[in-house]
């Protein structure tokens, strides 16, 4: 009997949850944008975090794996189909870059605090693709498209552009994604896959790092994050509500 629930619960986990797990960039892809956005953060930073990147990374793919809201924000529309309901992407996303500050100014562990930051991460990479800007692909299509978009080399290619303060992580959301779709088009019908992965890749890798310092620099305050953690003064601003008073922009037409 033990044994036939174990051999169950090893069928979920490995059989069945994969399967809702990809509806994004596929895992592989989360974990290396993340292990490069590790790479350009300030070295104080890197030192403080990288002995908890396995809880990062665990959280960086719970969103997957329990799904509760979709991890797009339908603006560009793919074949004419009724858009989707009002996503709630932006509001999930703003709750764990929230929660992530709270934990860092009541003193918890950086392995607790890794973990969510991680989760708030899953929805700024998912942005990045455009395919989460836009509707109307089928699931097959979705995986088809996304499992071939790997990019290897950022390193060689692309640089970081440094820290950028998030002003509103709900704004933020919606500018990632306002951004991204634009790309959707292109890479749904012209399949251009390689150039499309490339420009999503590289602001997905420089909007985690901003987001990660975002994240320490409001919960420490300026002074703070620069003595402990070297983040530096921010060389700009996202997600400062420029696009509307509530930064959705306006329900798309088709
Ligand atoms: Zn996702």
């Amino acid at each position: 009997m033990q044994r036939v629930r174990g051999a169950a619960l090893l069928f979920v986990m490995f059989v069945l949850l994969p399967l809702g797990s990809s509806w994004a960039w596929n895992l592989t892809g989360h974990r290396w944008i993340a292990l490069d956005a590790l790479t350009v953060l300030p070295a104080p930073m890197k030192e403080a975090l990288t002995p908890h990147a396995s809880l990062l990374l665990a959280g960086l793919l719970e969103p997957d794996f329990n799904r509760v809201v979709s991890h797009k924000i339908p603006i560009v529309s793919l074949r004419g189909t009724p858009p989707p309901p009002r996503s709630e992407a932006a509001d999930t996303f703003k709750r764990f870059a929230v929660d992530a500050e709270a934990m860092i100014r009541l003193g918890r562990g950086l392995d607790e605090v890794a973990f969510v930051l991680g989760q708030a991460t899953h929805f700024v990479q998912d942005l990045n693709q455009p395919l989460h800007g836009a509707w109307g692909e089928t699931r097959a299509e979705h995986h088809e498209v996304e499992d071939q978009m790997l990019y290897r080399s950022w390193r060689k290619n692309h640089t970081y552009r440094g820290f950028m303060l998030i002003k509103d992580y709900s704004c933020f959301a919606y500018s990632i994604a306002e951004k991204s779709s634009r790309h959707a088009r292109t890479l749904f019908f012209d399949r251009q896959i390689e150039r499309v992965t490339g420009l999503a890749w590289d602001q997905a890798v420089n909007d985690t790092a901003s987001l990660w310092q975002s994240v320490f620099w409001r919960a420490l305050g300026p002074e703070r994050a620069w003595q402990v953690y070297g983040i530096p003064a921010p060389v700009g601003e996202l997600g400062s509500g420029s696009l509307s008073a509530s930064c959705e922009p306006s329900r798309p037409a088709g």
